[in-house]
């Protein structure tokens, strides 16, 4: 005889009661933070697409990345075959060598031939002897992700995420929202490199590969504001070839622009890194210099004025031809209470001023705008060896 179902009883009903319910919170705050996780990753992902420059990109991958992840160490490997990203920090004033947790590689399978294969995140275990060389400052990771960044079918980079969290990065973890993040941030690093390439076409001058006026405009009030804020000192060169025009005349405008290559070339071989140097115009060079005051900037001057005259500049022919500059110094006022603008603007008018006085009592020489602070005498000043 067939066994009649018997109907459950009050309390099998309450079991199954409390187990469906127990069920349904866990899927609930399962849901929950799947939806958190994935609001962090779109955040992340807005932040990525948003940033303008390589500098920013950079930052937002690594430091803003740690933050909003909440991860002790990301490290950042970068494919930079012709040194082509490198070059772009140096252009903004960023040395490449000084940026902790990213590295620039020649050639990612050199670099790493094991890690240069994968296609796709690798999650799991920290080992000390794979995963060093990823993560040269590794002390106490237990756990860590690898993204291969990969565009148009080419390994672009690598971000590695690194945890002290054994579980936080593990093989049965999902990776797609991380594959996700590297594809954009490999594309994001393609276009910031494509604009700031097209940027510094606008902004740098074609003959001598130095900033432009226009970059001079950008710069100017950034670099005022930031010496007001920080009371660092600010200072201007304004520097002319003297009797230019006859280097044209009596050369050709060949030999002419050659000189202003040279001349380019000169000045930039005195500068420090952070230093601004633009062609102003024709044979016009302006040099913006932050953190420095009226005495060094003055010094700095003699310092180009000398190594321009040291030295008769080749044209074509086996010819040479002697140029010397005049140049006028500026330097920051602060305290005067006019705008920023006013300020900036200032700093150029007084510094082209000085200039002025500078050609007009005889030309080759270094004239201050301040006249309480004198350069040192030419004794004095450093002797560049040609
Ligand atoms: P001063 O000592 O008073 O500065 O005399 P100068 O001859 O240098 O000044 P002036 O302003 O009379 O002449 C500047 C010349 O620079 C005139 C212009 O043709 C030339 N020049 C401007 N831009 C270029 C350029 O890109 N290439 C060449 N070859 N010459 C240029
Ligand atoms: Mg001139
Ligand atoms: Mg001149």
């Amino acid at each position: 005889m067939p066994k009649t179902p018997t109907n459950p009883s009050p309390t099998d009903l309450a079991f199954i009661n409390r187990q469906l319910r127990q069920r349904l919170n866990s899927l609930t705050r399962e849901a929950n933070h799947n939806e958190e996780v994935l609001k962090r990753f779109h955040d992340r992902e807005l932040t990525l697409l948003a940033t303008e420059s390589l500098p920013q990109l950079l930052g937002c991958l690594v430091d803003g990345m740690k933050s909003s992840f909440d991860l002790p160490n990301i490290q950042l490997i970068l494919h930079d075959p012709d040194h082509e990203l490198r070059h772009l920090l140096l252009h903004s004033g960023i040395e490449p060598d000084s940026l902790a947790d990213i590295r620039f590689v020649d050639e990612i399978a050199t670099f790493s031939p094991k890690h240069a294969r994968y296609k796709a995140p690798w999650l799991g275990p920290y080992l000390d002897h794979e995963h060093a060389i990823l993560f040269p400052a590794a002390e106490t990771l237990q756990s860590i992700a690898i993204l291969p960044m990969i565009r148009r079918g080419k390994l672009v980079g690598f971000i590695g995420l690194g945890s002290h969290d054994p579980n936080r990065f593990t093989r049965h973890h999902a990776s797609d929202f991380l594959n996700r993040l590297a594809t954009i941030s490999a594309i994001c690093l393609e276009n910031t490199a494509n604009r700031e390439h097209l940027v510094i076409a606008g902004l740098t001058d074609a003959l001598t590969g130095l900033h432009n006026r226009r970059y001079l405009e950008r710069r100017l009030e950034e670099e005022v504001t930031r010496a007001l804020r920080y009371q660092h000192p600010l200072s201007c060169l304004f520097i002319d070839a003297d009797h230019f025009k006859q280097i044209n005349d009596l050369h050709g405008h060949g030999a002419g622009d050659s000189v202003l290559r040279e001349l380019a070339l000169r000045v930039k071989e005195c500068l420090r890194l952070s230093d601004i140097a633009t062609r102003y115009g024709g044979e016009e060079f302006t040099l913006l210099l932050p953190q420095t005051d009226a005495t060094e900037a003055g010094n700095l001057a003699e310092r180009i004025r000398h190594r321009i005259q040291a030295k008769p500049i080749a044209i074509h022919g086996g010819e040479s031809v002697e140029v010397t500059v005049s140049i006028g110094v500026s330097a920051l006022q602060s305290g005067s209470g006019d705008s920023t603008l006013k300020i900036a603007e200032q700093l150029l008018e007084e510094a082209d001023n000085a200039l002025y006085l500078a050609k007009e009592s005889g030309r080759n020489r270094v004239q201050l705008a301040n006249p309480t602070s004198i350069p040192k005498n030419e004794q004095e000043i450093v002797e560049i060896n040609d």
